[in-house]
C-alpha cells in the first residue's frame, strides 16, 4: 500500500510555534495578506492558523456548488500548494485566546503560538435564526454559509421536492434562482415588504420579485417564520406568523452575516469593536492593541464621508485589505485603507437579470440629485452630488462594467457628459476613460500631486502592485518628462481628492458605540492613537517589526 505523508499539523494537539507574522483565518483576506507579506518580507516566518480544514476558496462561486456547475478544484482561490510554494506555514487549529501582553495565542486543543505581529482575519459568521426557534434542530433545517453547508445541501437535494429559502437579501435571491434551475419547488420567505432592502428601493425590488416569480418561485412577502414542523425528526413544513404552514423538506437559512468577533472578545488587552460592524481599525488596519491588526469582513474602518466605522464585507474589499495589512505588517508604505478599497459595490446575476449597486445609490440627502429610468425589464438610478456620481444602481439584461463605475465614484470624476448613457445602461467605459486620459479633465489638483509624489518616492512604493482593477495612487509613478505633468503607466490611474461639498453631504457621527466596555477609553478612537508613545504605536507607524531582523526565539516545531 502507498504510504501518504500526513501534514505536520495532523494529530498534533500541542502545537508550540512562533512566527514573525501570524494570521488567524485563511479566508481571502488572510491568505492575501500572507502572500503579499511574503513578497515584502522574503525572510519573515509566516504562519496562518485556521479552523477551516480546506484551502482558501472563492466564496462568491459557492452557489455554483448547488447546481454542480463547478468542481471542487475550481473553487480554489489560488492553485493548490500556493502556501507551501511561498514558504507560508498553515496550521489547522481554532484560536481560543489572545494573550496580547505576552504576544501569544492559545489554541483550542492546548497549543501556544507566539507572534511578532498578529493579523485577525476571522471573517464573518452566519446570523442564522434564533436558536430557540421551535423545530430549528430538525434534520433539513440548514444554514448556508461555508463550503460544507453547500456540499451537505447538494447531497440532500436529490431527495427533496419543496425547498424553503429564508432571508430576503442577495444570498437568499441567489439561492432561490439556483434551486429553480435544478427544478425544485421553491418558497422564498421575506420578512419585509420587498426583497434586497439593503441594496434596492421598492421600485427596483419589484422588478426583481417579478423576475423571480416568473422563473417559478413562490414568494411570501412580510412573512415571519416562527418555527418548523417535523415528522419523526425530519423537516416537514415551515410555520409563519400569519398562521400558514408551507410544506418543505429542506429549509435553507440565508439571513446574512455578522463579523466573527469571538476571538476579539477574548483578548487579554481590550480590542475595541462594534458588535454589528467589527473590530475598529485605523487607516493601516491597526487595532487598539499594539502589534494586532484586523482585515476582511471582521474589520471596520472609519468611512471617510460619514465618520462612522463600517465593515465592507465583500470579496474585493477583503483582497484589498489583505494587501494593506501585509504592507503595514512588514513596514511598507501604502495608501490608507479607505482610499484603497473605495466605494462599496455589489454585483450579481439572477438568471437573465443583472444587478449592480455601487457607492450609495439610495442616498436621499437634500443636496443629492437623483435620476431614475424605469423600463419594462430594467431600472437605473443615479445619485449625484453636483456633477459627481456618488451612487449607481442598474438592473437589466446588460451587465455594466462595475469597476469602471466604481472608478467614476472613487475618483470623483465629472459625469455630466455621460449621465444619459449611465441612465440608459449603455455607458461605454473604455471610450470614456480613453477620452479622459487625453483631456484636460485629467489634470491633477496640486495637493493630489503632492500626496502622490510623497508616496511614490518612499522606498517601497515601486514594488507595490495596484489593487485588483482599481486605482492605486502609489504604483507606476513616472517623473514628468522635462518638467511637464506627471503621468502614470498603463491602466493605473490617479485618485482625485473628494471635494468638500461631497464630504458635507453626510452628517458626521462622532464617537462610536463600541460594545467592548474595557475599551471605552481613548483607544476607542483611532484618531487619539496619534499621541501615544512609540512602543504603543508599533506597528502603527509602519516601523519594521523588530522580530523580522532578529533571531526567532521560538523556532517553529509544527506545520513544517
Ligand atoms: C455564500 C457566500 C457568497 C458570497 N458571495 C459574494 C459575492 O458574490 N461577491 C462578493 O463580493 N462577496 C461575496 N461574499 C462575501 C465574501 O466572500 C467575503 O466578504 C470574503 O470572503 C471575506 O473574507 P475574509 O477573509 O474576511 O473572511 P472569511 O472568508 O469568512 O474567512 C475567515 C476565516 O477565519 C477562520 N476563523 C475564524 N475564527 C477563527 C478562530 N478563532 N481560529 C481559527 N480560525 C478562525 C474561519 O474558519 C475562516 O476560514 C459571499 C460570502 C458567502 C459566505
Amino acid at each position: 500500500m502507498r504510504k501518504t505523508a500526513l501534514p505536520a499539523w495532523f494529530g498534533d494537539s500541542r502545537i508550540q510555534a512562533s512566527a514573525d507574522i501570524v494570521i488567524v483565518g485563511n479566508g481571502i483576506a488572510g491568505l492575501t495578506a500572507a502572500i503579499e507579506a511574503r513578497r515584502f518580507a522574503p525572510d519573515a516566518t509566516i504562519l496562518v492558523l485556521t479552523e477551516q480544514c480546506y484551502p482558501t476558496i472563492h466564496t462568491p462561486a459557492l452557489r455554483q456548488v448547488l447546481s454542480g456547475k463547478v468542481g471542487r478544484s475550481q473553487l480554489l482561490a489560488y492553485p493548490e500548494g500556493t502556501e507551501q510554494a511561498r514558504g507560508i506555514k498553515v496550521g489547522v487549529a481554532r484560536v481560543e485566546v489572545i494573550d496580547a501582553v505576552e504576544q501569544r495565542l492559545l489554541l483550542a486543543r492546548g497549543g501556544v503560538v507566539h507572534y511578532g505581529v498578529l493579523l485577525l482575519a476571522t471573517g464573518s459568521v452566519a446570523r442564522g435564526l434564533p436558536k430557540d426557534l421551535p423545530g430549528a434542530a430538525l434534520d433539513g433545517v440548514l444554514t448556508l454559509h461555508r463550503l460544507p453547508d453547500y456540499l451537505d445541501v447538494r447531497r440532500r437535494l436529490r431527495e427533496v421536492r419543496d425547498v424553503a429559502v429564508i432571508g430576503g437579501g442577495v444570498h437568499g435571491a441567489e439561492t432561490v434562482m439556483s434551486l429553480l434551475h435544478l427544478g425544485k419547488r421553491v418558497h422564498w420567505f421575506i420578512r419585509g415588504a420587498y426583497c434586497l432592502p439593503r441594496l434596492l428601493n421598492r421600485a427596483a425590488a419589484e422588478l426583481v420579485l417579478r423576475h423571480v416569480e416568473q422563473a417559478g418561485a413562490l414568494v411570501h412577502l412580510e412573512s415571519e417564520v416562527i418555527g418548523f414542523l417535523g415528522s419523526v425528526g425530519e423537516l416537514a413544513g415551515v410555520a409563519t406568523a400569519d398562521g400558514r404552514i408551507i410544506p418543505a423538506q429542506l429549509a435553507l437559512i440565508c439571513t446574512g452575516t455578522r463579523p466573527a468577533l469571538d476571538l476579539a472578545a477574548r483578548s487579554t488587552l481590550p480590542l475595541v469593536y462594534e458588535e454589528e460592524q467589527g473590530i475598529l481599525v485605523d487607516e493601516r488596519l491597526c487595532t487598539s492593541v499594539p502589534a494586532i491588526l484586523a482585515a476582511g469582513d471582521v474589520a471596520a474602518w472609519r468611512h471617510p464621508l460619514s465618520s462612522s466605522y463600517r465593515s465592507q464585507p465583500s470579496w474585493h474589499a477583503a483582497v484589498l485589505q489583505g494587501r494593506v495589512a501585509a504592507a503595514t505588517m512588514t513596514g511598507q508604505m501604502m495608501a490608507p485603507v479607505s482610499g484603497v478599497v473605495g466605494a462599496p459595490w455589489q454585483a450579481t446575476r439572477l438568471g437573465s437579470l443583472s444587478i449592480l449597486a455601487v457607492g450609495d445609490p439610495l442616498a436621499e440627502e437634500a443636496e443629492v440629485k437623483v435620476l431614475t429610468r424605469h423600463g419594462k425589464q430594467s431600472y437605473h438610478r443615479l445619485a449625484l452630488a453636483g456633477d459627481r456620481l456618488i451612487g449607481y444602481l442598474a438592473l437589466g439584461r446588460a451587465q455594466p462594467d462595475a469597476l469602471a463605475i466604481k472608478r467614476l465614484i472613487d475618483e470623483a470624476l465629472p459625469v455630466a457628459a455621460i449621465q444619459d448613457a449611465l441612465l440608459r445602461g449603455d455607458f461605454d467605459a473604455r471610450a470614456y476613460f480613453a477620452r479622459l486620459r487625453s483631456s484636460k479633465l485629467y489634470t491633477l489638483t496640486a495637493p493630489g500631486r503632492l500626496a502622490e509624489r510623497t508616496l511614490a518616492t518612499s522606498r517601497c512604493a515601486p514594488s507595490l502592485s495596484p489593487p485588483l482593477g482599481t486605482t492605486a495612487a502609489v504604483a507606476g509613478w513616472q517623473e514628468p518628462p522635462q518638467g511637464g505633468e506627471p503621468f502614470l503607466q498603463g491602466s493605473v490611474s490617479r485618485r482625485r481628492p473628494q471635494t468638500e461639498p461631497l464630504r458635507r453631504l453626510i452628517p458626521a457621527q462622532h464617537g462610536t458605540n463600541a460594545t467592548n466596555a474595557a475599551g471605552s477609553g481613548s483607544l476607542a478612537d483611532p484618531d487619539s492613537w496619534a499621541g501615544r508613545p512609540e512602543h504603543e504605536l508599533w506597528p502603527r507607524r509602519l516601523a519594521l517589526p523588530a522580530s523580522l531582523s532578529q533571531p526567532n526565539p521560538h523556532p517553529l516545531r509544527c506545520c513544517q
